[in-house]
């Protein structure tokens, strides 16, 4: 009797239509879990080398995991995977929101999808019931109207709607997949790949719910995590004020990336921030299944050439400073109108803004001009010249909207006049708006990263810097075996071990679809220890903290050994020029960079703890280590 999931694995051919049920052993899902490590165990096996990510070759995945849809906080999450179409490298997207939980409850524990629909269609998963119906009417139509034709056509208000919008339909490169119509898979160009493929939506709803192992203490631990939020300033503070709590403390650390990554404070950050949200337009705050931290924020802006609509729900941190601090922008408005447009249309946030600040940047500097931009003035700080920017990308149309819709590596490659040196790019991925010239070992993340610069791919420094970690961070390091805490600004090789174990731990929680504020290694609502009882209460294995790092490693392992396939290795681990440049500006970073020979010490130790190669390629013995020796097979390391 399994606890936790149901033991089917759904596979969608549709190409041909054909729709089949995998059962695999007990031992497939202690193994892999769920998430992009179930995922990949697909992806390795299906996705010959060389694919086109836009391609019927490519391989779409969806997966929640073994945990999802319990009833705790922060565990209705789920995973997209394919071939990546920004970077040719694996792509890979969590999302939360009550799409994930439901969908579980349709009864199945993911789907594959290969494959190339001969015409637009959608999937419905209802009580286990699988079909595919025509989806040309849904063509054109923004995320909102489409969740509501959906529902309406199921016939259940609560079904939940996962979709591409317009831009993925046109081809914008950077399109995310939708739930909620505002809820994002954002990174990595999933929802291209799943415009490819012709899928336009998956629509869930069940009442499948997987039995729980011990109920009882699952509960129990719900009800200390719902009296701990407001003990934990950290978690207070995103209840209070959403993610957009951190842009106050950004900008006084001197780590708000401001005039694309120009400057580390920003004059205009109180008026973007999440104090003042809650001031102006703010009218509620929304959740994610059994969540009892309610991070979500609602607004509305109810006239005005800003107009704000609450069913997009509200801008996170990294949406307000792509489109604020990143291009200049104080109008907190304007950013909101920015959140919505990208939402209705199903583009990734951080991918968009900063792309749009990058070809600010270009105009200021002269590697464009009005004949490139049409006339648009786009200058940093002006709001509707980013507006009008935008709504050409998300159409790709005007001047700027085709070039742009294919991110800011591309674009720096067709503008030339030493573009390059602007690109806030790692793997062709825009990198969010944590600076790593003040969080080091986020430089490192970044630049190692299998899917790019990620900001959710490991602990921040300030959790384990002498003098500013606090007791609570360091006692749960401390179970990870992070014991001495090293000074601020270092790269030494306590923070690459910090790294690496906190980047194994979040792989984990990207494997069992956990989300971050509420699970995590040091700040979050629950740590380490609380994560191995509630894996234990839900699924009945005796899992420990060993296991679940072990977990993480796997899944990383397994996102480069798909890497290396495709010819990744050392030479693009690399990071973005300008991180090595003085900042300037204000502030406590102005005049601080990250230095090349220290970073790839970083680097060299860094792949000497992973047991990787020194051209930071995984090896037979770790794979061993790992039980996925399989992979061998597949892929040649060389
Ligand atoms: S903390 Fe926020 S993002 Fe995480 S599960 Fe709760 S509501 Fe969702």
């Amino acid at each position: 009797m399994p606890y936790g999931y149901h033991g089917k694995i759904l596979h969608v051919d549709l190409s041909t239509g054909k729709i089949e049920i995998e059962s695999p052993p007990e031992s497939f899902y202690r193994k892999y879990m769920g998430g992009s490590a179930m995922a990949l165990y697909y992806l390795l096996r299906h996705v010959p080398k060389g694919t086109d990510p836009l391609g019927p070759s490519n391989v779409l995945t969806v997966f929640p995991s073994v945990v999802t849809g319990a009833p705790i906080a922060g565990l209705s999450r789920i995973n997209v995977n394919a071939k990546s179409p920004m970077s040719g490298a694996i792509g890979d997207s969590q999302a939360g929101g009550f799409f994930p939980a439901e969908f579980k409850f349709a009864g199945f524990d993911g789907v594959v999808f290969y494959g190339q629909s001969p015409t637009w269609v959608y999937l419905s998963i209802i009580d286990g019931k699988v079909e595919l119906h025509d989806a040309s009417h849904l063509l054109g139509k923004v995320t909102g109207e489409v969740d509501r034709i959906l529902k309406n056509e199921v016939g259940d208000e609560k079904a939940q709607v996962m979709q591409i919008g317009p831009a993925a339909e046109v081809g914008v490169r950077f399109s995310a997949i939708m739930n909620m119509a505002n809820r994002a898979n954002g990174r990595t160009g999933m929802g291209l790949v799943m415009a490819s493929k012709r899928l336009k939506a998956i629509v869930v709803r069940g009442k499948i719910h997987p039995e729980i192992a011990d109920p009882k203490n699952l509960t129990a631990l719900n009800k200390i995590g719902a009296k701990w939020v407001t003990s934990n300033p950290d978690v207070d503070g995103l209840a209070k004020y959403g993610t957009a709590s951190v842009v106050m403390p950004q900008n006084q650390f001197g780590t708000l990336p401001t005039r694309n990554y120009t400057e580390g404070q920003f004059e205009g950050a109180e008026a973007i921030s999440g104090e003042r949200m809650a001031d102006t337009i703010l009218i509620g705050q929304d959740t994610c299944y059994a969540c009892t931290v309610r991070c979500k924020r609602v607004v509305e802006i109810k006239e005005g050439k800003y107009k704000v609509d609450p069913y997009y729900g509200g801008a996170e941190y990294e949406t307000i400073s792509t489109f604020g601090s990143y291009c200049g922008i104080d109008n907190l408005e304007a950013i909101s109108s920015a959140h919505q447009i990208c939402d209705m249309y199903g583009v990734d946030t951080i991918a968009c803004g900063a792309t749009i600040a990058f070809a600010m940047e270009c105009f200021e500097k002269g590697i464009i001009t009005k004949e490139d931009t049409g006339g648009i003035d786009l200058k940093f700080g002006n709001a509707d010249a980013m507006l009008e920017v935008l709504n050409q990308i998300v159409t790709k149309t005007g001047k700027l909207g085709p070039i742009l819709a294919e991110g800011s590596a591309r674009a720096a490659q067709i503008w030339g006049k030493k573009a390059e040196e602007l690109l806030i790019t790692v793997k062709n991925e825009e990198a969010p708006a944590h600076m790593p010239q003040a969080k080091r070992s986020l430089a490192l993340i970044y630049a190692v990263n299998p899917f790019g610069a990620d900001h959710q791919s490991s602990e921040h420094d300030w959790m384990y810097e002498k003098g500013i970690a606090s007791d609570l961070y360091l006692e749960r390091l401390a179970l990870l075996g992070l014991t001495n805490p090293p000074d601020p600004l270092s790269l030494d090789n306590e923070k690459v071990k910090f790294a690496a174990i906190t980047q194994a731990f979040y792989s984990m929680m990207d494997t069992l679809e956990m989300c971050q504020f509420v699970w995590g290694p040091a700040w979050s609502l629950f740590g380490p220890a609380e994560a191995v009882e509630m894996v234990k209460h839900i699924t009945g294995w005796d899992v420990t903290i060993d296991e679940l790092i072990k977990l993480g490693f796997r899944r990383i392992n397994l996102m480069r050994a798909f890497n290396a396939r495709e010819g990744f290795d050392r030479k693009d681990d690399m990071l973005p020029k300008k991180f090595f440049k003085p900042l300037l500006g204000t502030g406590p970073t102005a005049g601080i960079a990250l230095d090349q020979h220290e970073f790839e010490e970083a680097l060299d130790h860094y792949y000497h703890l992973m047991g990787w190669t020194e051209n930071g390629l995984p090896t037979p013995t770790k794979l061993a280590e790992l039980e996925i020796e399989w992979v061998n097979d597949l892929v040649q390391f060389n």
